[in-house]
C-alpha cells in the first residue's frame, strides 16, 4: 500500500470511536450491539476496498457517519411495511394481493397466540386432522365430496397431478400451456409432476377429436387451465367442460382443472363473468373431478391452495408424501376457515376483495370527491402555487390474473405539480422507503392518480401526511 493511501486511510474514523458515537446507542436498541458493528464493519471495509481502487475518491468524516446513519436507520425498519395501494388494482401480486376481513384477522391472531385443537379431537383426546377444520366448509360451498388445502395453488396443482398422473401422461390445450406471474409455468409445472404432457390443438383453437387422438391407455388427466391474464382474443375455440367430461370418463380418465382463482360467489352483478370464470361450483357441476384454486385471490383469504373433488381421488392426495410438505400453516388455516364462514352466512360481499370489486359508482365518486377536497385542503397551506387536483374517471381491475380484459370503472383524484417535476419523479417521492408510509399511485401521462377504490380507512390521512413529508408546509403555517 503507497504511503498516499495509507494518509488517506487514517482519515477513517475508528470503528471504537464510531460505536461509541450517542447516536449509534439508539440503534444498538433495535438491531443489537453486535450487528451495529457487524454493519458498521462492512461499510468500513467497503470503502477502503473503494480507496485502493480509487485514492482520489472525496469522502470525510461527515459523509461516513451520514451513511453509516443511512444504512442503520434503513436495517433498524422491517422491509415488509404496510404501504397506500393507490393504483386501483383490486389483487395487487406486488401488494399483497387480498386482504383479509376482519374475523379471518382475529381467528389467525388467536390461533397463533393460544394453544388451539389444530390436530386435536375434543371427542377422543386424541389426534386430529388439521384439514377437517376447513373440508366440510369447501364441500358445503362448492358442492364438492372431499377437499383439501395446501400451501398455495402451485402446490396444489403439483400434488394433485403428481398423485394422480405421476409416470402417465396428461393431455393439455395449447392455448392453455400459460405462465403466470414469472415462476409458474404449466410445462415446469407438469415436468416437476412427474407427469408427461401431451400438448393438444393450436394457441387458439383446440377442439375436442384433438383430445380424442391425444388419448392412449398410458393417458391419466385431461387437464384444463385458466389462462390468467392471457388471453386469445379472434378466432379461437376451445372446447366446453361437459364435453371434455363425457370424453374423459368414457376412456377412465380424470379431468382435472386449475381454476386459479377460484369463486364461490358468481362477480357477473359486477360485470364480471365469462366461459372462462365460472365458480367453483359451475366447474364441478359441469363435470371436473378435481379443481384446484387459490385462497388469496378473488376468494379473498390467506394464501392457500384449495383442492375439491371426487371423494376417491381426493383420499389419494391425502396419503401422498408430498403433503406433508405442503401443509398449510395454523394461523391461515384459522384465517380461511373464518373466510369461508362469511360466505357460509351469506355475507361474501363483505369482504374486502369482493367488497372492493363491488364497490359502486357513487360510492367512488363520494369518495373521490371527498379526498380532492382534503388535497385542496392541504395545498393551500402549501407553498406550491402550481398544482392542479381533479376529480377523473378511472380504469381499475381486479389483477391476480382474473378477468384481464375487464375494465372496473373508478374514480381517482388525479394530481399534477410542474414546479417539482414530472409525473414519475412524484410518484418515485411518494414511495420512497424514507416515507413514513409509501405512497404506490397509478399514472396518466403528466400526473399521478389516486384510484379511489383500493384505498383503506384512513389512507386519505396517510396520503396527507406522507405528501407533508416532501411538500414544505408555507410560511404562513411555520410561524404559527
Ligand atoms: C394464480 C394461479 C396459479 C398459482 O396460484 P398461487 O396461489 O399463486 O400458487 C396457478 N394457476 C392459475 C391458473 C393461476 O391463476
Amino acid at each position: 500500500m503507497s504511503t498516499d493511501i495509507q494518509k488517506v486511510m487514517r482519515n477513517i474514523p475508528q470503528m471504537n470511536k464510531l460505536l461509541g458515537a450517542p447516536w449509534v446507542a439508539e440503534y444498538e436498541d433495535v438491531l443489537g450491539r453486535d450487528t451495529v458493528k457487524f454493519l458498521l464493519t462492512e461499510m468500513l471495509t467497503r470503502l477502503r476496498s473503494e480507496i485502493i481502487k480509487n485514492p482520489d475518491m472525496a469522502f470525510s468524516t461527515d459523509s461516513i457517519i451520514k451513511d453509516a446513519k443511512k444504512l442503520l436507520r434503513e436495517k433498524a425498519a422491517s422491509t415488509l411495511r404496510r404501504v397506500v395501494n393507490a393504483t386501483g388494482v383490486v389483487i395487487h401480486t406486488n401488494l399483497g394481493r387480498s386482504l383479509l376481513h376482519e374475523d379471518a384477522c382475529r381467528a389467525a391472531a388467536s390461533a397463533a397466540s393460544l394453544y388451539s385443537t389444530l390436530e386435536y379431537s375434543l371427542q377422543d383426546g386424541a389426534r386430529g386432522q388439521r384439514n377437517e377444520h376447513v373440508e366440510w366448509l369447501l364441500c358445503r360451498l362448492t358442492g364438492a365430496e372431499a377437499a383439501l388445502v395446501v400451501n398455495n395453488n402451485a402446490a396444489a396443482v403439483i400434488l394433485t397431478l403428481s398423485a394422480l398422473a405421476k409416470n402417465k401422461e396428461t393431455v393439455v390445450s395449447r392455448g392453455e400451456l400459460v405462465e403466470i406471474g414469472g415462476s409458474f409455468r404449466i410445462p415446469d409445472i407438469m415436468a416437476l409432476s412427474g407427469t408427461a404432457m401431451t400438448e393438444v390443438g393450436t394457441t387458439n383453437r383446440t377442439h375436442l377429436k384433438d383430445y380424442e387422438a391425444a388419448v392412449t391407455e398410458n393417458t391419466a388427466v385431461l387437464l384444463k387451465v385458466h389462462p390468467s391474464n392471457y388471453r386469445v382474443v379472434g378466432f379461437h375455440s376451445n372446447v366446453p367442460r361437459e364435453e371434455l367430461a363425457a370424453l374423459a370418463h368414457k376412456n377412465g380418465l380424470i379431468l382435472m382443472e386449475d381454476l386459479g382463482s377460484g369463486m364461490l360467489l358468481s362477480l357477473a352483478e359486477a360485470g364480471l363473468s365469462g366461459e372462462n370464470d365460472p365458480t367453483v361450483e359451475e366447474s364441478l357441476k359441469a363435470g371436473c373431478d378435481i379443481v384446484t384454486f387459490s385462497g388469496d385471490k378473488l376468494l379473498g383469504g390467506p394464501q392457500i391452495g384449495a383442492i375439491v373433488g371426487k371423494k376417491e381421488l381426493i383420499d389419494k392426495l391425502k396419503h401422498n408424501q408430498l403433503l406433508r410438505a405442503l401443509r398449510v400453516d395454523k394461523m391461515t388455516l384459522a384465517a380461511f376457515e373464518a373466510t369461508l364462514r362469511l360466505y357460509l352466512r351469506g355475507k361474501g360481499r363483505e369482504i374486502p376483495t369482493i367488497k372492493m370489486i363491488f364497490k359502486t359508482d357513487e360510492e367512488l365518486l363520494k369518495d373521490a370527491r371527498a379526498f380532492s377536497r382534503k388535497l385542496k385542503a392541504f395545498f393551500k397551506n402549501t407553498n406550491i402555487r402550481t398544482y392542479s387536483i381533479e376529480v377523473v374517471k378511472s380504469q381499475d381491475t381486479v389483477g391476480g390474473g382474473s378477468f384481464p380484459q375487464s375494465v372496473l370503472n373508478g374514480y381517482a383524484v388525479s394530481l399534477r405539480i410542474p414546479e417539482m417535476g414530472s409525473a414519475g419523479k412524484l410518484a418515485e417521492m411518494l414511495r420512497s422507503p424514507e416515507r413514513t408510509t409509501p405512497v404506490i399511485t397509478g399514472a396518466a401521462e403528466d400526473r399521478i392518480l389516486f384510484h379511489v377504490r383500493t384505498l383503506q380507512h384512513g389512507d386519505d390521512i396517510n396520503i396527507i401526511r406522507t405528501l407533508a413529508e416532501i411538500i414544505p408546509q408555507s410560511q404562513k403555517d411555520n410561524e404559527k
